[in-house]
């Protein structure tokens, strides 16, 4: 598990505060979590998956998208959390965020609504929030849609 540190979106009742500050937490370069990755590949051959969450990943798309190509490289899955939909991800046309959801195999997006919290299903905190596999995919599909409009 990979938490990033600073999120924009600032939702009531996060289950995870302490990383809204992006002056908090603490630096890794990409090339020091891609060596803490594969140590732990090394060491541990139960592990299946990484998942990358936050904070907001998205703002570190950049430079996430290295280590997000060597899980990938290692045959492992990798999901991401993020407080954007999807839909607002294809507006930003972000090239790099793209490229990292190209790279991942599901996404968990959409803010956190604490109107909508839920404790039945895994893997989300609100309703709202939706599991999209192959996001990579999905983001072309919303493009490709857009254009035909
Ligand atoms: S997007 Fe996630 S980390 Fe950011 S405030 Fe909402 S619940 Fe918290």
């Amino acid at each position: 598990m990979v938490f990033t540190q600073g999120c924009p979106h600032r939702c009531p009742g996060c289950h995870n505060p302490g990383t809204h500050d992006p002056e908090g937490g603490y630096e890794r370069s990409t090339d020091e979590l891609i060596a803490d990755f594969e140590k732990n590949f090394d060491e541990n051959p139960l592990l299946d998956g990484v998942t990358i969450s936050g904070g907001e990943p998205m703002i570190y798309a950049r430079e996430l998208l290295p280590f997000a190509r060597a899980v990938k490289e290692s045959g492992l899955n990798l999901w991401i959390y993020t407080g954007y939909t999807i839909e607002e991800l294809c507006a930003r046309e972000d090239a790099d965020e793209i490229a990292l959801l190209e790279a991942a195999d599901a996404l968990v997006d959409g803010r956190f609504v604490l109107e909508l919290r839920t404790l039945g299903v895994r893997f989300i905190g609100s309703s709202n929030q939706r599991i999209i596999e192959k996001p990579g995919l999905y983001i072309h599909t919303i493009a490709n849609s857009d254009r035909e409009e």
